[in-house]
């Protein structure tokens, strides 16, 4: 694949340390300023710039924040390594950039809504809470969201970002068009129509290939949706008749601490545009919440969508937390393993064996599924599977050493990481599950022959 006849066949559209170390630094919570989470907090002041969960110190040199497409292009022509920030909502230090980082913040608008071909095209730098209720208002949506809105879309996209649902694929496959700036400062753009032979290869690409100025998203007519919470599941139930639970809304998700044989909680996330059934009062041994609750139970429901089966914006019932509300716990830490769906039941227990070792670290963990695509680096490439998510107490130095363990448990099903949360798994074993991971590697030398957008992550898990 030349670079060339990469660019030659580009057209516009209308747009208008696994981490064996890539946890570069794990701090203590002194400090933290919750007006100024992520990278608000200046290096020039010489205090450390971390990201959003605070456990990563950036080593970038320098923040920049164009304004416009043509600053970011000019940015290019600056010496060193530059890398994309998003929101910083990563856990590891893939956003991270031995020289510069660019944030896009200023690029958050949406350029056009094409109602004919149903879909937006978005600044490089918006985020989903921005996005969505714009969306809303001009009688849109998209498929589906993450458990938070805070994050930029393109930050999200470029990680494999997902929500849940057996038949929803994650939030990157909504993208069907990409405008990416080169390290030469061209600008390329990228279509699902246009490039189908490398389109999905570049779309999960960590930020790899350049800065991402614009990109367009798939959109579908407005809906409204409801969740449904039932408590305390016998977990032998959840195993027995996981497809069924799973499948019973559009976006279902389980939390559980792994615990007396228990599942904590099942969400239940449904369209009230497609056929509601009445889940009545017991479903599949767990009672029907009385109340709005957070998944760590013991923190208040707040920060919480709305429950209790009241309808309302898909933007505010797909995803967990409310735009412009503290997401999960904020003092934690996030790991996540996918593995395919017909070994649901099976990882399960090999979890659940594994409980009276997590639970200490543990605030609580998020079942997901996730629908099969077909770009190259999805952690759900060509399998629909089930994503287990850990949200873990602050304790690096535990969690380092647990996460072996747990990953040595799911290795028989060929577990893939959240890209952008914390593993210990070998980037060799890594790259061997990805079977088109051969072509990314060609894509990202033929887009960035000089490594300008190379960091410690990429060279770890990528590029060795
Ligand atoms: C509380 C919390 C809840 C979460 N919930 C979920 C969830 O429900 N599901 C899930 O899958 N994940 C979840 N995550 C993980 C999160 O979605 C990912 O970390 C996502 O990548 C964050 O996006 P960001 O904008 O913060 O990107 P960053 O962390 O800033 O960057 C991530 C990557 O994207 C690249 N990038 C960012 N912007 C651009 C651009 N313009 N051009 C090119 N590359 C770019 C960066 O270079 C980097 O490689 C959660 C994280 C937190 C903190």
């Amino acid at each position: 694949m030349k670079r060339k006849k990469f660019l030659q066949t580009t057209s516009a559209f209308t747009l208008g340390t696994i981490l064996t170390s890539p946890l570069v630094g794990c701090l203590n919570r002194s400090g933290r300023n919750p007006e100024k989470p992520g990278y608000s907090v200046s290096k020039k002041t010489g205090i450390e710039r971390r990201n959003w969960g605070r456990n990563i110190i950036f080593r970038a040199e320098h923040l920049e924040h164009p304004s416009t497409v043509q600053e970011v292009q000019e940015l290019m022509l600056k010496a060193g390594n530059k890398k994309a920030l998003g929101s910083t909502h990563s856990y590891n230090d893939i956003a991270d950039s031995p020289m510069s980082q660019i944030s896009l913040r200023k690029l958050n608008k949406i350029i056009s809504i094409e109602e004919t071909n149903k879909t937006v095209t978005i600044e490089g730098g918006i985020k989903y809470e921005e996005l969505v209720p714009q969306l809303y208002e001009k009688g849109f949506a998209l498929h589906n969201l993450a458990s938070l809105p805070q994050v930029t879309v393109a930050g999200a996209c470029s990680t494999g970002t997902h929500g849940s649902g057996t038949k929803n694929g994650n939030l990157s496959t909504a993208v069907r068009g990409l405008e990416i700036c080169l390290a030469d400062g061209q600008l390329v753009k990228l279509s699902r129509d246009n490039n189908p032979n490398i389109f999905d290869g570049a779309v999960i690409s960590m930020g790899g290939l350049g800065i991402i100025t614009s990109m367009v998203l798939d959109i579908q007519p407005a809906y409204e949706a409801r969740q449904d919470i039932f408590l305390d599941l016998p977990l032998e139930n959840v195993i027995e008749n996981f497809d069924q639970i799973m499948s019973s809304g559009y976006s279902v998700s389980l939390f559980t601490k792994w615990q007396s044989d228990i599942v904590d909680q099942v969400w239940i996330k449904r369209r009230v545009d497609q056929p509601v059934d009445n889940l009545g009062t017991d479903f599949f041994g767990g009672k029907a919440s009385d109340r709005n609750i957070h998944p760590i139970i013991d923190l208040s429901a707040e920060s919480c969508t709305d429950q209790m089966g009241v309808a309302g914006p898909w933007y505010d019932r797909l995803p967990h937390f409310k735009i412009n509300a503290m997401p999960s716990a904020w003092d934690e830490l996030q790991s996540e393993y996918f593995v395919p769906i017909e070994h649901a039941g099976q990882a399960m227990r090999a979890i659940a064996n594994l409980g009276e070792k997590i639970l200490p670290y543990l605030y609580i963990s998020e079942v997901r599924t996730v629908a099969a695509d077909n770009l190259w680096m999805s952690q759900v490439y060509k399998r629909t599977s089930v994503a287990f998510h850990f949200t873990w107490k602050s304790d690096w130095p535990g969690v380092k050493k647990l996460l072996p363990e747990l990953e040595a448990a799911l290795a028989p099903f060929d577990v893939r990481p959240h890209w952008a949360k914390l593993f210990t798994i070998n980037p060799k074993t890594l790259q061997k599950s990805y079977k088109k991971f051969p072509d990314f590697l060609e894509l990202l030398k033929t887009y960035d022959p000089k490594g300008h957008f190379k960091n410690a992550y990429l060279d770890s898990n990528i590029y060795s």
